[in-house]
């Protein structure tokens, strides 16, 4: 009974604080909807300041962060991958002239 209480009293606590700090702490959805900008560093002044501060505070966000950067990470190593020379096709291709030249079957 009173730690039931408590806990009430603790999630109203918890929700007056998050209203409190709105205008210098984004919200967890506020943080996702921003994490591609984060990531980018586009983020600037009192957006970049709410975003930075609430991923300070929020290891959610911070993993939703970290997961992101993996990705597009993993997605920029394979842009380069593509656009790189790719020696095997070329010496694939260069074999099969050369038999069709030489008359092999
Ligand atoms: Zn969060």
């Amino acid at each position: 009974m009173v730690r039931s209480r408590i806990a009430w009293e603790w999630r109203r606590i918890t929700v007056h604080m998050e209203l409190i700090l709105k205008p210098w702490v984004a919200t967890c959805a506020e943080t996702q909807k921003y994490l591609s900008e984060e990531l980018d560093g586009e983020l600037r002044g009192r957006t970049a300041r709410r975003i930075g501060r609430h991923l300070a505070r929020c290891p959610h966000c911070r993993e939703a962060l970290r997961s992101l950067r993996r990705t597009v990470d993993g997605l920029r190593k394979l842009g380069r991958a593509d656009t790189s020379p790719d020696p095997v096709p070329t010496s694939v291709a260069s074999q099969v002239v050369d038999r069709i030249r030489r008359g092999d079957p």
